[in-house]
């Protein structure tokens, strides 16, 4: 138990929402409790080990927007090193090779440049979305906002709160060869620009272009270890292969959990870090679980998951040609097409985001060689039609495909050079962080479920007392800067009714 006796609150998973929000908590003094089935912190934000290589398990980037801003003000020993520039993109059937820099003015320009005649709408377009980030910061920082100024400094904002991309792209006659370079982010969201909620593919992207990215030193597992470190020393419990079979409650209240081993935890406050599919669907008895609690699970639609390919090469990046970070590679940039495609595990020609880690931090593997990981979209339903013999074989052959696209399209020759290789499908993401069917994308953000209508749900969805939701299924929707934020909206929102 955390020092002090029995838990105030109970923090359900170690992810980085849940990491951050027990974080918080502890700071100010807390009794808190994270209870983790695994048996280190992190969920997706960690490392794994093969031959000589460490290699990073999910993090491609994250945005020097507010997570980062806010991991900097920390107390937390963290080293951060900058991505160089946002991405390489390669349209194989259009033959279009673009370098994206990263600075709002420097990406208008060089789309402006590949794209002749295309200013006008490129800067309206990002006008709209530095219009969205701004009004999204407002929201952050001032409760309750003023309705007059959100009318009068973000009436764009207001008048797209319910329009997709594409949508907003229509309006300001966007030619498509520049959506073409403008929408590679997508891929970030899972949801074609013809679903997505403009605000938040908006509010995204401009975070990336504006801020710039890192990446932190040891791998995003430094993100998980130094949260750790700073709950343990802040007088906050973390107990690992600690799996939470069932959550306990009585009158609409929550009252505490069992655990596998059947340990029983009383409890008043739990802030779960882990899917209300999984709290609502298995977690708790059926007949406890509120109906309209059970109305919002089936409501939200589950997002995609990934297939990654883990290369460790045993040459330099030099050698082998990869002179960029972040290689976004693909037939085309229609998205709905792409979107349809993940459906299908066989689509010979996916989208991919390929990373060198050395080329933004150059000890990132022993001198002479390079770690390149390759990562496809692909939707969990696409994995279900395997049986365990064959899924290693599924496996081979996806990995097989995405590093012939990727040596085709580079002109690279990696095949000769792996020394370690290690493939990760939805069921591997399944087995070790229990995501929902091996979704790593909580629930898809559509206009109708984006960030604001649910911000503005959250109140009537707290379904039961003392139960509160952080990370990549809240409100803030996934990734490692909204999950983690959200863990510390979690702890900030437990801390004034602990107080009141
Ligand atoms: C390959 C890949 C690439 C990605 N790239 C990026 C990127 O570049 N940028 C970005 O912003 N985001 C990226 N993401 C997404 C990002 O990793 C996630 O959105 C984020 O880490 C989710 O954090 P979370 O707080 O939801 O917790 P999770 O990581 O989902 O962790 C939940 C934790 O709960 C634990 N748990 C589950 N059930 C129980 C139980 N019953 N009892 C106790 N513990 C339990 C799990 O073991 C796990 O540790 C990527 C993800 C993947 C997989």
């Amino acid at each position: 138990m955390p020092a002090g006796g029995s838990p105030e609150v109970i923090v359900i998973g170690a992810g980085l929402g849940g990491l951050c929000a027990a974080y918080e908590l502890a700071r100010n003094d807390v009794r808190v409790l994270i209870l983790e089935r695994h048996n280190l912190p992190g969920g997706f934000s960690t490392s794994f080990i093969r031959g000589r290589f460490e290699f990073e398990t999910s993090l491609h980037e994250l945005s020097g927007g507010a997570a980062y801003a806010y991991l900097k003000d920390s107390e937390l020993d963290l080293e951060f090193l900058k991505v160089p520039e946002a991405y390489r993109l390669m349209l194989t059937e259009k033959n279009v090779d673009f370098r994206a820099p990263f600075g709002m003015e420097e990406f208008i320009n060089a789309v402006i440049d590949a794209v002749p005649g295309s200013e006008g709408p490129v800067r309206d377009f990002m006008r709209v979305c530095e219009e969205s980030f701004n009004a999204f910061t407002y929201l952050g920082e001032t409760s309750p906002p003023d309705p007059r100024v959100l009318l009068r400094k973000f009436g764009n904002f207001i008048r797209t709160g319910a329009a997709t991309t594409d949508e907003v792209a229509d309006a300001v006659k966007l030619p498509e060869a520049a959506r073409d370079l403008i929408y590679p982010y997508w891929c970030y969201l899972g949801v074609s620009t013809k679903r997505i909620s403009f605000s938040l593919w908006a509010s995204m992207i401009y975070s990336y272009l504006k801020f710039g990215a890192y990446i932190p030193k040891g791998r995003s597992h430094a993100f998980s270890a130094s949260f750790a470190k700073g709950i343990v020393n802040a007088g906050g419990e973390i107990r690992y292969n600690a799996e939470v079979t069932r959550i306990n409650t009585e009158g609409g209240c929550v009252t505490g959990v069992i655990l596998a081993s059947g340990e029983r935890i009383d409890c008043q406050r739990i802030v779960s870090n882990i899917s209300p599919h999984r709290i609502f669907g298995s977690l708790m008895k059926p007949i406890e679980v509120p109906e309209k609690a059970l109305r919002m699970v089936n409501a939200r639609q589950p997002g995609f998951s990934f297939v990654v390919v883990f290369l460790g090469l045993d040459a330099d990046r030099e050698s082998l040609g990869l002179t960029d970070y972040s290689y976004f590679i693909s037939p085309h940039m229609d998205t709905v097409r792409l979107e349809e495609s993940l459906k299908n595990r066989h689509d010979p020609n996916p989208m991919q985001a390929a990373i060198c880690l050395n080329a933004a931090d150059d000890s990132a593997s022993p001198p002479g060689t390079t770690i390149l990981s390759i990562t496809a979209g692909t939707h969990p339903d696409a994995w279900q039609d395997i049986d365990s013999w064959d899924y290693p074989r599924a496996k081979r052959d996806f990995a097989e495909l995405l590093i012939n696209q990727f040596e085709k399209a580079t002109g690279t020759n990696i095949r000769s050079h792996i020394e370690e290789l290690e493939i990760a499908a939805p069921p591997t993401f399944s087995r070790y962080t229990a995501s929902w069917n091996g979704t790593v994308y909580g629930y898809e953000p559509e206009p109708w479920d984006g960030i604001i209508p649910r911000v503005l749900a959250e109140n009537r969805e707290n379904f039961l007392k003392g139960l509160r939701f952080c990370g990549g299924n809240a409100s803030r929707t996934y990734g490692f800067g909204s999950s983690m934020l959200s863990g510390k909206t979690a702890a900030d929102k437990t801390l004034a009714e602990m107080k009141a």
